[in-house]
């Protein structure tokens, strides 16, 4: 495999890395279904592949450029983004402590709730960002993991990954970003004293809508990080080939269409603005967000794909979410299409998100389309 250093993130992700295979010269990284790998008649691996629950030649090329565009050390790639988050978890022992935010992606947040029940670990759910609060939940010698998601998801709120960061490792326990929504063209947490960062891939990494995926890259390959390639291998929490390699497949156009979807959701979130009939737009874009600055200190090109938006009722999101014809009424974000969704009905009794939200997940199209067509469902579903 050619990985050239002296090149962009850009260049690198479009090229797959770069280079050829070298059996057949092939340009496009080749698919190996393989499950098992030849011994020589030494009984070594001289491929270097044993068993593809452990290693994969299309998992290597995929991990290796993750790990370039976030600039760690290591990347694993999991059966999804749920896989690889309860991956971290389950390396802890029992008794050791996590601290996560409020509000965040709410199934990772009540699988913790559930495993927290049953004594699998302590748990403590803080305001997002909210320094104070972390500093007074943090247990020195027992608080292993603080999570991290910024932007958040639906309600993007934005979390200060270094200021995090800092308070964190003063008290001995590392730093995982669930950096879904920012992708590591707009945002690299590692750069910025995080430990750990993981992805839910089936989003704007792959960004077609049809894989399932999920990944951890790390800044060191230390003990905790020996843990995680251990449970993957040994739980089995794999992705197979095929999607590794649609994956890499979409991760040669992830500069494009991150940037297309940024600059779309910022004009989206602009024209919501000004709408008279909504009341208020939820994205790190627009000047008067609480999360503005650090949002755009510690991303750069833009500000994600989701804008959430409230218009007052349940009931009107629900008709407005039903009267849109380009964003398509489903689950799921980072696609090339435009989605819309009704969270708190997804997210069920006692979610911090309001009734009224919808949360769009901004796509490729032309942003113009776009505008009218929420201009007509705002008006089709009038108060
Ligand atoms: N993290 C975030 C921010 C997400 O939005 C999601 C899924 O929507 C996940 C994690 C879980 O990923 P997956 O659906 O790939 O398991």
């Amino acid at each position: 495999m050619d990985t050239p250093s002296d090149v962009k993130r850009s260049t690198l992700a479009a090229q797959a890395l770069g280079g050829s295979d070298p059996a057949t010269r092939a340009v496009v990284p080749p698919l190996v279904a393989s499950a098992p790998y030849e011994r020589a008649p030494d009984g070594t691996y001289p491929g270097g592949h044993t068993y593809t629950r452990d290693q994969n030649p299309t998992y290597d090329r995929c991990e290796a450029l993750l790990a370039r565009l976030e600039d760690g050390r290591e990347a694993l790639l999991f059966g999804s983004g749920m896989a690889a988050a309860t991956t971290v978890f389950e390396t802890l022992a029992p008794g050791d402590h996590v601290v996560a935010p409020a509000e965040m992606y709410w199934t990772i947040r009540s699988w913790l709730q559930h495993a927290a029940s049953r004594g699998r670990f302590e748990l403590d759910l803080v305001p997002n960002g909210d320094h104070d609060a972390l500093r007074r939940a943090l247990r020195p010698g027992a608080t292993r993991i603080v999570w991290v998601e910024t932007p958040s998801n639906p309600t993007c709120v934005i979390t200060d990954i270094a200021a995090t960061a800092e308070i964190t490792h003063a008290a001995g326990a590392r730093v995982v970003v669930d950096s879904t929504v920012a992708t590591p063209v707009l945002c690299r947490p590692l750069r910025l004293g995080a430990d750990l960062v993981m992805h839910s891939a089936t989003k704007q990494l792959n960004g077609h809508s049809d894989v399932l995926a999920g990944a951890l890259v790390t800044a060191r390959d230390d003990e905790p990080w020996a843990r995680i390639r251990h449970e993957r291998a040994n739980r089995g929490a794999v992705l197979g080939p095929f999607e590794a390699w649609l994956l890499l497949r979409g991760m040669r156009t992830l500069f494009l269409r991150v940037a297309r979807s940024a600059e779309n959701a910022q004009q989206v979130a602009e024209a919501l603005a000004r709408h008279p009939d909504v009341d208020a737009v939820l994205y790190p874009g627009l000047p008067d967000h609480p999360g503005h600055a650090i949002a755009g200190r510690q991303m750069q090109g833009g500000f994600g794909p989701i804008v959430s938006f409230r218009v007052g009722t349940a009931d009107r999101a629900r008709r407005v979410a039903g009267a849109l014809r380009l964003f398509r009424n489903a689950t799921s974000l980072g696609g090339v299409e435009s989605l819309v969704e009704h969270r708190a009905p997804v997210e069920g009794p006692g979610t911090p998100v309001p009734a009224d939200l919808l949360r769009l997940s901004v796509g490729i199209e032309d942003a113009g389309d776009l505008i009218a067509d929420l201009e007509q469902a705002l008006a089709t579903a009038a108060r």
